[in-house]
């Protein structure tokens, strides 16, 4: 790493290099094991120029469970801050400034930094906390946190307090050189978006569906997304919300498709042939059905639902199963143990909530029973669905499917 950096321009001429800033992601090492390891890292460090796309990262590379980016003078701290807190597969990171090995240096980025943060705000209390990876640096972390922590204190008048600081600098002691941060920043956690393979994401415009995709996403799987709407039979206030949440999501992968699939002539044929309590089953064996067929198209190896148990007439247990007969993949339903109130916290969390209670008229409410059957049985759905053209009605609404390709940090384009 030393002659890395050296190589690399990190250090000019043995000047302090204090101007220069990094992202240092850090991910969990323990749950990564052999080969697993660098499909990882390889996955988070594309992941990351992505997500940086219109700053072109070219300075990026390896150290430990680490991973050191040179952040461009054009990007502020707080665009780095917020791109980064999309990446999944870091547990935390600091935007760091580099100096070379040198107590002197440190202390003095040390000072730089936390003169900073009392300058964003009055801070009065801070702690040191040093790590050392290099052990043959001279001073151990709990010397260089008091020599440190000691001229920040008579640098600027803070009190050091290790319990509850208001402010941390952090210090990595590293092979060849020291990065001093103002802390480190929780990050997105999970696995790395496209390691464990790809989804489609049953996208309603309504609360739980896109937790539900970002809950895959955040275990490493790359989705795309099916909307399926009523319009011109309604307003296309639905199909609007799908889209805004899709563009939203696409933040923690970069690209993704929205495919639009007009369901008023499939609803139309299912209120004329299939007799009103098993409407609302048989219309989501239908979506299903399409649904499968979409994935096979944009190479997705499951369905993802937002569905909660017992929360609507479709999501007992016995409808569930007969509905997911209709697909020809499995199908993933991350949120089926949370309550209501706990999907809403989560939806709120990620800015999809105040979209997604934007009114609108969902294709299925439309013509939803009064008195649904919550306990479908097998043979009274096959026995309706045999009235029905199935296989024309899924090849149709494929075949009129408008597609929206979503692109982060690049403009949307269609
Ligand atoms: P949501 O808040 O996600 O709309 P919901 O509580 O309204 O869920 P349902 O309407 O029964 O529940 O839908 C269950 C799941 O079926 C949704 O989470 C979604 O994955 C899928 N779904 C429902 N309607 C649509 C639609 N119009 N287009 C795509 N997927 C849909
Ligand atoms: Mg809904």
């Amino acid at each position: 790493m030393h002659l890395r950096a050296v190589r690399e321009g990190h250090f000019n001429k043995g000047q302090s290099t204090s101007g220069t800033r990094y992202l240092i992601g850090r991910y969990h090492e323990i749950t990564l094991k052999g080969r697993n390891r660098w499909r990882f890292v390889r996955q988070l460090k594309h992941n990351l120029v992505e997500v940086f796309g219109d700053y072109s990262l070219n300075r990026i590379h390896l150290e430990g469970p680490r991973i050191i980016v040179e952040l461009p003078r054009a990007l502020t701290d707080q665009i780095a801050t917020e791109r980064a807190k999309l990446i999944f597969g870091l547990q935390n990171f600091s935007i760091s400034h580099a100096v070379p090995l040198d107590i002197e240096a440190i202390k003095r980025q040390a000072v730089a930094i936390a003169a900073c943060g009392v300058a964003a705000c009055p801070e009065r209390t801070f702690r040191v906390s040093s790590r050392r990876a290099e052990k043959r640096f001279g001073l151990t972390s709990m010397e260089i946190d008091r020599e440190v922590g000691a001229e920040v204190s008579s640098a600027l008048g803070l009190k050091v307090d290790l319990e509850n600081p208001q402010m941390t600098i952090s210090i990595e002691i590293l092979p060849g050189v020291a990065y001093v941060s103002a802390g480190k920043i929780t990050g997105a956690g999970g696995l790395p978006v496209g390691v464990t393979g790809r989804g489609l994401v049953l996208l309603s415009g309504g609360i739980d569906s896109p937790v539900a995709a970002y809950r895959m996403m955040r275990r490493g799987m790359r989705v795309d997304f099916v909307h399926f709407h009523s319009y011109p039979l309604v307003s296309s206030a639905s199909r609007d919300k799908a889209r805004e949440l899709a563009a939203h999501l696409t933040r923690y992968q970069a690209r993704s498709s929205l495919m639009l699939v007009p369901f008023a002539a499939a609803q139309r044929e299912i209120v004329a042939r299939v007799p009103r309590p098993l409407r609302v089953v048989v219309y989501r064996r239908v979506m299903l059905a399409i649904a499968s067929e979409l994935a096979e198209r944009v190479g997705a190896q499951v369905l993802i639902t937002g569905e909660s148990l017992g929360q609507v007439a479709s999501q007992t247990l016995e409808n569930m199963m007969i509905i997911q007969q209709a697909a020809r993949h499995p199908v993933l339903r991350p949120l089926i143990g949370m309550d209501k109130n706990e999907i809403v916290s989560e939806a709120r969390r990620l800015s999809t909530f105040e979209t997604s209670i934007q009114p609108d008229e969902d294709c299925c409410t439309l013509f939803t029973p009064a008195h649904p059957e919550t306990h479908a049985r097998f043979d009274q759905v096959a026995q309706a669905e045999a009235m029905l053209a199935m296989d024309q009605l899924v090849q149709q609404a494929v075949k009129s499917t408008e597609i929206v390709l979503n692109a982060f940090p690049r403009p949307t384009t269609e």
